[in-house]
């Protein structure tokens, strides 16, 4: 099922409107590691953890040594378990948590790569700074010693207006472009998960994180 998954996802995700390649990131919360690594086997090249103790249980047991990005909301007191061993830190959604990664990045001599989370829908319960903040946000991260920003990250609201969603999308878009066409290191624009990664990559994301789709339903009560 997993195989069958992950070759058809590979199929149907090449590329987006704007002739960008698009990566499809594994989001593995919850899943085994044999699992995981099934995804792998099957095409999988990158995969995405939410939480930090399930990113240590699991990372030596991976197989075919994929990308390994963090996507989860991260507490600054646990970036030290991630130097390192992370591709590309997806949710980096405050300055304070930026600040850290950057100081433990330079002590271990290494340059981390991340995203800027966005909170595109305006929404109480999720991280991100303001659609309006995006462009001061990405100034002073970028001014961090051992932090590269290399684009953003969002996730759209849950909601049946497509209109909306589009809107949101698209307003994701303008300011990737806007960072872009300042910094040739800006290449991510990390939007669309199971329920609307079509939308997200027609509107010109190049990087969904899908979990739902590949692995099917998650349990979490194990
Ligand atoms: C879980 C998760 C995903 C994937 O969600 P699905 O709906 O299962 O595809 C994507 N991004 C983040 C940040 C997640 O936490």
């Amino acid at each position: 099922m997993i195989e069958e998954n992950v070759k058809k996802l590979l199929e149907e995700i090449k590329e987006n409107p704007f002739g960008e390649k698009v990566t499809l990131v594994a989001a593995v919360k919850t899943q085994t590691v044999e699992d995981i690594n099934r995804a792998i086997s099957a095409g999988i090249t990158d995969i995405g953890d939410n939480h930090v103790q399930e990113f240590r249980d699991k990372y030596d047991g991976i197989t075919g040594n994929p990308n390994r990005h963090f996507i989860g909301h991260l507490q600054t007191n646990k970036v030290k378990y991630l130097i390192g061993r992370t591709y590309l830190y997806q949710s980096v959604d405050r300055y304070e948590l930026a600040e850290e990664i950057s100081k433990r990045s330079e002590r271990a001599n290494v340059t981390s790569d991340c995203l800027i989370q966005i909170n595109i829908g305006n929404e109480e319960t999720k991280g991100g700074f303001e659609y309006d903040e995006g462009l001061e946000a990405y100034e002073k991260i970028r001014a961090m010693p051992a932090l590269k920003v290399k684009g953003l990250m969002a996730m759209l609201p849950i909601s049946d207006d497509e209109a909306l969603l589009r809107d949101l999308a698209k307003k994701m878009r303008a300011l990737y472009e806007k960072l872009r066409g300042k910094d040739g290191d800006i290449r991510y624009l990390s939007m669309g998960m199971s329920g609307d990664w079509k939308l997200c990559m027609e509107c010109g994301s190049n990087m969904v994180r899908l979990g739902t789709s590949i692995f099917g339903p998650r349990h979490y009560n194990t």
